[in-house]
């Protein structure tokens, strides 16, 4: 085993990296992170080259470069072109690094994750996002544990996904939502384990893990930007539901009650979304609970089936969204883009009806 791994660590923004301004609030300062990740004794060792970590308890080290982008971003301001310009830099250092680690902003971390899951085919590396609820140059902060977490997973484990390392847990990144804007433990993936937890020991759950392709990395950059969700609620009115589904949307994450249910004692919102799948909107359905799953148990369920509306299972909606820009902007056709969005590419969602 070569006692040193070399790891690229992209610093695209997020509080991790923040420093307060002069109004007292969090921003993203240009060079700040780096700086700061050298001051920490568990993240850089100052007898090795710059940046170098102490062995492990396995005597392994890890070297890693710091690709900073030019202007740190909150994770708030990100868009397709971001992830774009993420799985390139990714596609270009691929053969240079053992492992790829993502600092990001925690507010959006979640659909980035998802999108490079997507992007990434054939992904047979680790690419670990992580990020901090408080900054690092805080005394008391989430982002030395989060960091040096995800550095020592992408080291050491040979996890061919794109994950999500937060507060001692590495959870699938298409599965990932976050779940507490305070609180430190932030993220879940409500309906798959976490494949890796931190704490006196190092626990990876191998039986989850995806197994390492067989075909190499094949990067895909074009994402169709006419991708929305929406949250259905009581009372949605027709003509809100037709100005949604009007054109140019190509494909619509509608989040649904319970088990993937919608109104359907009349054709008001049936009936729009029957006509929009029928010029080819592309129409995903996961539920709004964290829980559990789409299913057809219900008629209020079924009647969306009949409109060729999709059922998306237990996706989340991030995962969902990215996978519909991801499929649409394939150039597939919009049958094949149907069957593909609700089968499972990347284990983003459970295929078969549990138990
Ligand atoms: N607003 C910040 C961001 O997403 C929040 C964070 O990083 O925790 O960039």
């Amino acid at each position: 085993m070569d006692p040193t791994s070399r790891v690229l660590v992209l610093y695209t923004g997020g509080t991790i990296g923040m420093r307060r301004n002069a109004r007292g609030v969090y921003e993203p300062v240009r060079g700040w992170f780096a700086e700061q990740v050298e001051k920490q004794p568990q993240l850089h060792d100052p007898t090795q080259p710059l940046f170098t970590t102490r062995p492990s308890s396995s005597g392994r080290r890890i070297h890693y470069d710091i690709s900073a982008y030019e202007q740190p971003l909150d994770s708030a301001n990100l868009d397709l072109s971001h992830w774009a310009r993420f799985a390139t830099d990714i596609e270009r250092a691929y053969d240079d690094y053992d492992a790829f680690v993502v600092v990001h902003g925690t507010d959006t971390m979640a659909y980035t994750a998802s999108a490079l899951a997507f992007m990434l085919e054939g992904l047979a590396k680790p690419v670990i996002l992580t990020g901090a609820q408080i900054p690092i140059e805080q005394l008391r902060n989430d982002a030395l544990d989060n960091l040096l977490g995800a550095l020592g997973i992408a080291g050491h484990y040979a996890i061919p996904e794109v994950g999500l390392y937060f507060h001692h847990k590495l959870l699938r990144g298409c599965r990932a939502t976050k779940v507490d804007a305070i609180g430190l433990d932030a993220f879940d993936s409500p309906n798959l384990p976490p494949l890796v937890e931190v704490g006196v020991d190092v626990d990876v759950d191998w039986d989850h893990v995806l197994p390492t392709p067989t075909t190499p990395l094949k990067v895909h950059k074009t994402l169709d930007p006419h991708v929305a969700a929406l949250r259905l609620y009581p009372g949605m009115t027709r003509r809100i539901l037709e100005n949604f589904l009007a054109p140019p949307l190509a494909g619509l994450v509608l989040e649904t009650f319970g088990a993937g249910n919608a109104p359907d004692r009349s054709d008001d919102l049936i009936g729009v979304l029957r006509e929009a799948s029928e010029r080819g909107v592309v129409i995903l359905n996961v539920s709004q609970c964290l829980r559990g799953r789409v299913r057809p148990s219900y008629a209020a369920g079924q009647a969306l089936v009949d409109a060729g509306v999709v059922p998306g299972a237990d996706m989340t909606p991030e995962a969902a969204l990215s996978k519909l820009a991801f499929l649409l902007g394939t150039g597939l056709p919009v049958d094949e883009v149907r069957r593909l969005a609700g089968r499972s590419l990347r284990g983003e969602l459970t295929e078969d009806e549990p138990g």
